[in-house]
């Protein structure tokens, strides 16, 4: 069987999750009125310390919806020139929201200086778009899954604040950061307007993420749901499973832990280099073996170890929850004697 180490998003549902949803008291979600999406956003909302919570279909749909309702059409959104609201979200800010984007380098630390925001953000007049959003992302997924400590969220989130615009992060893996750092979810937001984290990833749910924040936030991103057609019905169903996912959270260090083990592992082999990772996420550069990442991943491929080229060089793997100590071991043994034949 191939070892799957594409992405965190690749997990089946466990038994535990498909009785969740067989067994799920529904109602009509458009109307309020399913006990098991209100359960569940409001164990959402506990969790990150956010007054209530709106359940959607997809983290991208979330963020799209964040930026929506925080940002005015024709303002402008600063983020990392590696954030995933901007790189792999099919240009949304414009095409949904009517949003220019200016970027900062968050470089190695992910997350922008104070400096970096007071520079570019801009004061709306006649002649310009004005600052609408800051989004910052945590893990950052680009940057290798690195897991930004909540002093530089808080800082970067209080630079904005003073400038009168709104923060957004994108948490779609806030529980692999939160358990790399040994800190509490609500820690990491404490100074974040809103949050989106994904219950489809580490966390193993088939489907879901969640959008975080005040009463009123949520009330306005459920309109903008409708707006974007993800007011569903019997959501229960599909939500069911999202709840049994909440229980996975401590157990995202395994995923951490065999991620280190990944990496050390290719990093060993010659012509491979590959950091020892913050979480889950491995970022492994084959240029000294001689082989683009394509190259690279065609090489997995036929080893039966699916990984995803990210750049020239650059592939990802990711572990999750169906991924043992042991498939890592069996991994990296496979790519060893197919980079050193
Ligand atoms: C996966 C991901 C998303 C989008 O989530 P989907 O459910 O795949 O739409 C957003 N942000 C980051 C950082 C991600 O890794």
């Amino acid at each position: 069987m191939a070892i799957d180490l594409r992405s965190d998003t690749v997990t089946r549902p466990s038994a535990a999750m498909r009785e969740a949803a067989r067994d799920a008291p529904v109602g009509d979600d458009v109307y309020g009125d399913d006990p098991t999406v209100n359960e569940l956003e409001a164990a959402a909302a506990e969790r990150v310390g956010m007054d209530a919570a709106l359940y959607v279909p997809t983290g991208t749909m979330g963020n799209q919806i964040a930026a929506r309702v925080h940002a005015d059409r024709g303002e402008e959104i600063l983020l990392d020139e590696q954030a995933h609201i901007y790189k792999w979200e099919v240009g949304g800010l414009a095409q949904l929201s009517g949003l220019q984007v200016r970027t900062f380098d968050a470089g190695e630390s992910a997350v922008p200086t104070p400096e970096q925001i007071r520079e570019r953000f801009v004061a709306e007049d006649l002649h310009r778009a004005g600052t609408g959003l800051l989004a910052l992302e945590n893990t950052h997924n680009a940057r290798g899954g690195v897991a930004v400590p909540p002093e530089g969220i808080d800082a970067a989130a209080e630079a904005a604040h003073d400038l009168g615009v709104p923060v957004h992060l994108d948490g779609a893996r806030l529980f692999n950061a939160c358990v790399a750092l040994g800190v509490d979810p609500e820690r990491m937001t404490r100074n974040v307007d809103s949050v989106m984290f994904c219950l489809s990833k580490g966390l193993g749910a088939p489907v879901g993420s969640m959008l975080a924040g005040s009463e009123e936030y949520v009330e306005r991103a459920r309109r903008v749901r409708k707006l974007f057609g993800g007011g569903m019905r019997q959501a229960g169903i599909i939500a069911a499973p999202g709840l049994r996912a909440l229980d996975n959270v401590e157990r995202l260090a395994e995923d951490h832990e065999n991620a280190a083990r990944l990496a050390a592992g290719l990093d060993d082999i010659a012509g491979l280099r590959a950091p020892d990772p913050d979480t889950n996420i491995v970022q492994v550069f084959s240029e000294e073996a001689g082989l683009t990442a394509d190259e690279f991943e065609a090489l997995c491929e036929a080893e039966g170890v699916l990984a995803g080229a990210h750049g020239e060089y650059l592939t990802r793997f990711c572990t999750h929850l169906d991924v043992s100590a042991d498939d890592v071991d069996e991994a990296v043994d496979r790519i060893d004697a197919a980079v050193s034949a």
